[in-house]
């Protein structure tokens, strides 16, 4: 018998974990009056016209027409109900979790002087001011991986942190606030060492004093390619700058560190209705664990989680987090109603195939990832955490703007939970992929690095891999192991998230 899985007692509908045939057994006396292909939801009752479609004990939406006892519920029968209201949240009513205890309490990391967290590994990071010097760079940074890394055995990586950003931008734009600020972080995440390359056109917006302090602008950090006689003078002059940052990472030597000096990201990408009952549940096990261990994590995505903001409302340590949190969904509210859409813009194709029936289903799927820990801060999107624990840092879902802004937030390692299945990796910090069913895990057996599947089909429970993931993110952290992304440098560009205008 194919199991059927029901989340909440409250639940109307169920999913099954493999296609089931018409005419099999659901359970609870169900029997599927047509194919219910795997992920997707069988009516457990005759739900009639109008009436609420409940699945995580919450109403996912109203129904266009009935559905007898037994039938199929896709996303076209669905009407999405309003956005819950910001205006009227309790804040601080649900934090006093139990948080379990973690089974390691320190991990291996890269200290920087000045900074909170601690690089999980030992990258040179060259930052462009603009996008026109892209071709230069990343010319000179095959070279330099092939000419200057092997000599530096102690380095892990030499990364170009290209960006579409610089140049035809509306610099002085409220907004361009979060591309710089995200850049501005980014340049300082742990993983680069406190090393600051940044190469310049000469005549870019986006000029070296925007992104660094007064007393980082020197020869030693900034090269500008239009004070350069060619290209080969050029590549010489950043062969010349790079050895020298490669001859001080060289020096740095992992330590034993408590969980404190790490910060963690979690984000999902490629959901489907799984998700919310296996990767991300297991992930929020683990965030949990590493929260009560004295590490950040960070959990993002706004559109995501809006139709949760009430269950996150509830879980701000207090009233000035809270507001903090209200004041991000709303900023995303008119960001979106300015673009004439709104949050039923964010699920994908993809996201339907695998049984996601709107945006209230997949936030429901998504919160699971922040585990059941206080939320201490709420970030901007790109800006830096003032305090440990589970933060909120706001950014879009889209999976490569997400890991750029947590990249700028200090992440220095990304769990990734996936249902249908993306190669995404970050060139700056290693991503562990997770998948919500085991069949992808079996197809994609190089790709993903722990499968959450082994839940659903009855194998295992949220807790075991929720702590197996906890010992793969220490592993991973620590340098004793390298993620699937990280092994094939599969890597994605840096995207900024530009709300701003360009010229
Ligand atoms: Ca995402």
């Amino acid at each position: 018998m194919i199991p059927v899985i029901r989340v909440d007692e409250r639940d109307n509908v169920a999913i099954p974990v493999a296609d089931l045939p018409e005419g099999s057994e659901a359970g609870w006396g169900v029997v599927a009056r047509e194919q219910i292909p795997q992920g997707h939801k069988i009516a457990l009752e005759d739900i009639p016209e109008g009436g609420a479609v409940i699945r995580y004990g919450v109403a996912l939406g109203h129904l266009l027409a009935g559905v007898p006892q037994g039938g199929l519920i896709t996303e076209k029968m669905l009407r999405l109900p309003d956005s819950p209201d910001l205006d009227s949240l309790e804040f601080a009513t649900d934090i006093d979790a139990e948080l379990p205890e973690a089974p390691v309490k320190s991990f291996e990391g890269f200290e920087v002087e000045g900074a909170p967290f601690a690089g999980t590994r030992n990258i040179l990071g060259i930052m462009p001011t603009v996008q026109c010097v892209a071709g230069v760079l990343n010319g000179a940074v095959k070279r330099m991986r092939r000419e200057l890394l092997p000599r530096f055995p102690h380095v892990d990586d030499i990364v170009a942190l290209n960006h579409p950003y610089g140049c035809g931008v509306a610099i002085d734009a409220p907004e361009a606030a979060v591309p710089i600020r995200t850049l501005r972080n980014i340049l300082r995440n742990p993983n680069f060492g406190g090393e600051i390359m940044v190469v310049g056109l000469g005549c870019e917006k986006l000029t070296a004093d925007r992104l660094l302090e007064p007393e980082e602008i020197r020869p030693g950090n900034v090269l500008m390619l239009q004070e350069h006689a060619g290209f080969v003078k050029m590549t010489d002059a950043l062969m010349e700058m790079a050895e020298r940052k490669l001859r001080r990472l060289e020096d740095r030597r992992r330590t034993t560190l408590p969980f404190s000096r790490l910060c963690v990201g979690m984000q999902c990408g490629g959901s489907d209705a799984f998700s919310g009952i296996t990767a991300n549940p297991a992930a929020g096990y683990a965030s949990d664990l590493l929260v009560g261990a004295g590490a950040t994590v960070l959990f993002s995505e706004v559109t995501e989680v809006r139709d949760g903001v009430e269950q996150l409302a509830a879980r701000c340590v207090n009233s000035a987090v809270g507001r903090r949190l209200v004041e991000e969904m709303r900023w995303y509210d008119e960001y979106l109603r300015a673009g004439g859409v709104d949050r039923s813009a964010n699920p994908t194709p993809g996201n339907k195939k695998g049984g996601l029936a709107n945006i209230v289903e997949k936030a429901m799927g998504s919160i699971a990832k922040s585990g059941r820990a206080p939320i201490s801060e709420a970030l901007a999107p790109g800006e830096r955490p003032s305090a440990g624990g589970l933060v909120f840092a706001a950014t879009p879902a889209s999976d490569m703007v997400c890991g750029t802004c947590q990249l700028a937030s200090g992440m220095t390692l990304q769990v990734f939970m996936t249902g249908r299945g993306t190669p995404y990796g970050l060139a700056a910090a290693p991503v562990i992929k997770v998948s919500s069913r085991s069949n992808l895990k079996d197809m994609w057996s190089d790709l993903i690095d722990v499968d959450a599947g082994v839940i659903a089909s009855g194998g295992s429970d949220i807790r075991t891999v929720g702590e197996q993931l906890f010992r793969e993110i220490v592993e991973v952290a620590s340098g004793r192991k390298r993620p699937a992304a990280e092994r094939y440098r599969l890597f994605n560009d840096i995207c900024l998230f530009n709300p701003a205008p360009i010229t």
